[in-house]
């Protein structure tokens, strides 16, 4: 489906398939292509995120596009920790995972809700560039989380996948 053009700013706003769409569950392509349409999908899903008040993280999949893409942002958030700005993440591979947590979390595919998960605080990543050079990195506390949350997207995994009991874990979530 191409861009929604948004007349205030003039932003290509993609669509954000929600669940329980099939598309939501399926697992992702690797990218081989590093080339302009590569860079112009990166910067539309850029600009959806973007479009989002306090969204810190959008995955390829939830555009409707199945390619191994995601991008976060944690400064975004309504109280952020330090973090790396704008991460353009293409075939990100989780390498290290550690210091455990259970965190909550809310995902622009499941509006209504947020949901308690199991996430590593503290994580090494490999991916490549929007050059499709070769990159690692570090990363902790809600940066590491949101990565994780996005990565996930790629394999067709939801937070609803990861709770054990909906009743314990599930919340509805409160309209500001
Ligand atoms: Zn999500």
């Amino acid at each position: 489906m191409p861009p929604l053009l948004c007349h205030i700013c003039k932003m290509s706003v993609l669509k954000i398939f929600k669940f329980p769409d099939p598309i939501l569950k399926k697992v992702c392509s690797k990218v081989t292509k590093f080339d302009l349409k590569l860079e112009g999908f990166v910067n539309d899903l850029t600009e959806t995120l973007q479009s989002y008040k306090f969204c810190v993280g959008i995955a390829a999949p939830q555009a409707g596009s199945l390619q191994r893409v995601i991008i976060v942002d944690v400064s975004r958030a309504r109280k952020p920790q330090p973090n790396n700005g704008l991460l353009i993440l293409i075939n990100p591979v989780i390498l290290e995972s550690s210091n455990f947590k259970i965190v909550r979390e809310g995902c622009l595919s499941i509006p209504d809700f947020t949901a308690n998960v199991k996430r590593a605080m503290e994580i090494t990543i490999a991916y490549q560039n929007i050059k499709g050079e070769t990159k690692t990195l570090s990363t902790k506390d809600f940066e590491a989380h949101a990565i994780q949350h996005e990565a996930d997207h790629l394999d067709g995994i939801l937070f609803l996948d990861k709770i054990t009991s909906p009743a314990a874990d599930l919340f509805r979530r409160v309209k500001y």
